[in-house]
């Protein structure tokens, strides 16, 4: 493009739904923990679209696998079978240690997925007496941008003009077991939960509740539906944020990082007495288990299947915590992190946290607020301690300012 990053921002303005607030920069290229805007000016990406790019930018065996796909099929349907997609399951269902994979694209729809199997669970092998069925979900939750999903947030802003709302759904405070149990009857599908809130501001419930959420929706006999779309695939320093507890959900959504950063990939991975309530046309996806897609998900399922990913992010993430925990009443009001990820309270004496991360992206560190003066650190996996090393000085820098 031979167009100025000026003039691309005001270009998008007539034209693009303004559901964005982007920080005004422009990526052109991108390789491994590095982005490069128009004008070449280089930055470290210490979001990592979300964790979508858990394995960085252009990671070399994905886009091998990706190119290679390409040249040979990209897309069947699933009327019929590719040759791809069986491995992709048996391969994920593996690394998760659960028995069945519902392949689907966005984060959102493998939500919208779970949420029909754990209805139809609830009235075939429950018995809950037809459109009954509850599912119990966590206050401050984040899990997409449906209709049916936004029924059930507490963000006014992601709600508000947008009903009326799907029914069915129960709200409780997140981290707290007295309040879940209470909620939960003989109604109740599923609760379902992000083991670790991330656009809340990557919120780390205490110790011991998600082994409390495995116990209760076990004795309630409902499922446990783990949201780790966000918190997966590494991110933690486990493959699962759930294995922190060594608890396993009976539903795991998984999306973002499962398509490399190449493609929308997502999937509701469950026990085969669960998924196996869906038979033929009762739910699809045009697009999901498309060969391209089971590739590049083959691909990220082989990377994870060596541990590297996880040890690394579990190794930096102590520099990371002990970098933040150096920051802290300099600038820095508090934090929470596990692995490659933090939510970092600002002073908000310094600044929101939009303008914390323009005045690091000003700097060539690219991250993103949450809300308020909360910023989240999520880089690549494939970041070096160094790289690291720098960017906590450069937020170190622009608090003392
Ligand atoms: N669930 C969680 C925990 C997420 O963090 C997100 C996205 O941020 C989603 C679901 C929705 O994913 P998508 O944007 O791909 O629909």
């Amino acid at each position: 493009s031979t167009r100025s990053s000026a003039d691309l921002i005001r270009a998008e303005e007539p034209v693009l739904a303004h559901n964005y607030h982007p920080l005004p920069v422009v990526v052109a290229r991108a390789e491994g923990t590095w982005v490069e805007d128009v004008e070449g000016r280089r930055y470290l990406d210490m979001l990592a679209g979300y964790s979508a790019l858990n394995f960085g930018h252009r990671h070399p065996a994905l886009i091998e696998a990706a190119h290679a796909q390409l040249d040979r099929l990209t897309l069947t349907s699933r009327a019929f079978h590719n040759d791809r997609l069986a491995e992709f399951a048996e391969r994920l269902a593996e690394l998760t240690g659960l028995d069945m994979v519902l392949p689907m694209n966005t984060g959102a729809e493998a939500v919208e997925s779970g949420i029909k199997v754990a209805r139809k669970w609830a009235y075939e092998v429950k018995g809950v007496p037809a459109d009954r069925a509850t599912i119990v979900v966590a206050a401050e939750n984040f899990h997409g941008r449906t209709t049916t999903i936004v029924s059930f947030s507490t963000d006014e802003t992601a709600r508000a003009g947008f009903g009326p709302f799907t029914p069915g759904f129960r709200i409780v405070p997140y981290n707290d077991l007295a309040a879940l149990e209470a909620a939960v009857d003989e109604t109740t599908a599923a609760v379902l939960l992000e083991p670790i809130q991330g656009e809340a501001g990557v919120v780390i419930p205490d110790d011991g509740y998600l082994t409390g959420v495995r116990e209760l929706t076990r004795r309630k006999g409902c499922l446990f539906i783990a949201d780790e779309i966000q918190s997966g695939l590494g991110r933690t320093g486990r493959t699962l944020a759930v294995e922190h507890e060594g608890v396993v959900p009976d539903v795991l959504l998984l999306g973002k990082a499962l398509g490399g950063g190449i493609v929308p990939v997502s999937a509701v991975v469950a026990r085969r007495d669960v998924l196996g309530v869906l038979r033929p046309g009762e739910h699809g996806s045009t697009f999901g288990g498309n060969p391209l897609a089971a590739a590049v998900g083959t691909a990220v399922v082989e990377l994870l299947e060596t541990g590297e990913f996880q040890s690394g992010a579990a190794e930096l993430g102590s520099v990371l915590r002990d970098g933040l925990t150096g920051l802290v009443g300099k600038g820095v009001v508090g934090f929470r992190a596990r692995g490659l990820w933090a939510g970092v309270d600002i002073d908000p004496e310094i600044g929101t946290g939009r303008e914390v991360s323009k005045l690091l992206m000003h700097e060539g560190v690219l991250v993103k607020d949450t809300h308020g003066s909360t910023i989240r650190l999520a880089p690549p996996l494939t970041i070096t301690a160094e790289e690291l090393e720098s960017a906590l000085g450069v937020l170190e820098k622009v608090l003392r300012r």
